[in-house]
């Protein structure tokens, strides 16, 4: 069994149903089981300004689906959601379901970066994290208090993020 850490992320078609219903449906797949979820935290979008604000959650789960398999069960859920894939990069979506730990492992491959590739840098993946962790320390061993200080102190990651 292993212990991951997903981020729910929604800015279309009422964002807070979205992110709270792609939880559901986590929830009753198999071979997952959710430990906890975060409060629902409002974001200011990063990349295009012209769109809505974001929903954003971060669950953990324990599963002994592999890294591939739960990214493709993630992805089919988006799907069963209604994502529609938008080549431009943070553009608006209905559902976002990223990776950010599995575990303590560390992959490289063309369509999987665990950690996910940001998520020191992103509030509204950090803040959640925060709440539903104690002392969460990040695999290379950096602790996560030390690194909203650090955010913080150096206005990193400028969007705004507000707990609903
Ligand atoms: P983003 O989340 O960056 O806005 P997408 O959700 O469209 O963009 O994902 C783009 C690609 O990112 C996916 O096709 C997936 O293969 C890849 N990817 C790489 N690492 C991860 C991860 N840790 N979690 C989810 N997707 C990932
Ligand atoms: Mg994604």
């Amino acid at each position: 069994m292993y212990s991951v850490y997903i981020a729910v992320g929604s800015n279309l078609k009422n964002p807070l149903f979205q992110v709270k219903n792609a939880i559901d449906v986590i929830n009753r797949t198999s071979k997952i089981k959710i430990d906890s979820v975060s409060s629902m935290f409002f974001s200011s979008p990063m990349g295009l300004k012209d769109q809505p604000d974001y929903v954003n959650a971060v669950i953990h789960i324990i599963t002994k689906l592999s890294p591939k398999i739960l990214l493709k069960t993630l992805q089919s859920i988006e799907i069963q959601i209604g994502r529609i894939r938008n080549k431009i990069k943070w553009s608006s979506r209905i559902i976002d379901l990223d990776i950010l730990f599995y575990d303590k492992i560390f992959i490289r491959q063309s369509g999987l970066i665990i950690p996910h590739y940001d998520v020191k840098n992103r509030k509204f993946f950090l803040y959640p994290l925060h709440e539903i962790t104690n002392n969460f320390m990040f695999p290379d061993g950096e602790l996560l208090k030390e690194r909203l200080d650090y955010i913080n102190n150096n206005k990193i990651c400028k969007c705004k993020i507000q707990k609903i």
